[in-house]
């Protein structure tokens, strides 16, 4: 009878003691920003929505001039020549659906073959890649001639497909180097690209050197008339 109030105090001290042990560091945080998620891949609030399916306003073609891509029933389709945002991007995560043509044309690079281009240099591979064979690392979802993905998750032709992806730009150093940035890819929700390195001699299709705080985003024009619905990016820095 008279162990039971020292044990239960006792008890009492080690959990206060655990519960200020544990609260330490968390207070160090800042409070989390509180955002509205959205729904089957809609925007959330903190977004900045680059087509919602109506115009490409926020949007420019290779040549400076008005995009001339076609828009209709909520997708844009690439047409002419590949548009790039008007904004520059640092690190951001990017959300973005795109279908390739329903009917089959062509083979290997050339069945509907895009691109999302990251700082309008770094490639993730938009292609037909369901019973499309290729060389790996220019595949869908492909940081192209870089990293092959960790798996083909691709649906089928003219069915609408899912990216989300994770990019950190490479930075120069204290040394005048360039420390790498970092990739990562989810397929229609599967893991394609674990953080993989972006350095800033990558080779791409595109042609470039050395490494950039920020760029524009681009989508490529490669001949086939590949379909985008539902773009935005959220800044991570
Ligand atoms: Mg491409």
């Amino acid at each position: 009878m008279k162990t039971l109030p020292h044990t239960l105090a006792g008890l009492a001290l080690v959990s206060l003691a655990a519960i200020s042990f544990a609260a330490a560091p968390a207070a160090k945080q800042p409070e989390p920003t509180v955002i509205t998620p959205g729904t089957a891949g809609a925007p959330p609030s903190d977004a900045i929505v680059l087509f919602d399916g109506k115009d490409l306003s926020n949007w420019k073609s290779e040549d400076g001039s008005e995009p001339k891509w076609k828009i209709e029933n909520g997708y844009a389709e690439v047409a002419v020549k590949g548009i790039l945002t008007k904004q520059e991007f640092g690190a951001i995560q990017l959300h973005i659906e795109w279908a390739t043509p329903a009917e089959v044309k062509g083979e290997g690079q050339g069945r509907g073959n895009s691109g999302v281009y990251f700082q309008g240099r770094y490639e993730i591979q938009v292609l037909d890649s369901y019973n499309n064979k290729t060389y790996p690392n220019g595949q869908a979802s492909a940081f192209y001639l870089n990293s092959a993905p960790l798996v083909n998750a691709s649906r089928k032709p003219g069915e609408w497909q899912t990216y989300d992806i994770v990019f950190h730009p490479p930075k120069p150093d204290a040394d005048g180097k360039v420390a790498p940035g970092s990739f990562t890819v989810l397929h229609n929700g599967v893991l394609t690209q674990d953080h993989i390195p972006v350095k800033g001699d990558a080779t791409t299709s595109a042609k470039f050197t050395g490494a950039s705080p920020t760029g524009p985003l681009m989508l490529q024009n490669h001949g086939n008339p590949v379909r985008y619905r539902n773009i935005w990016v959220r800044k991570l820095d």
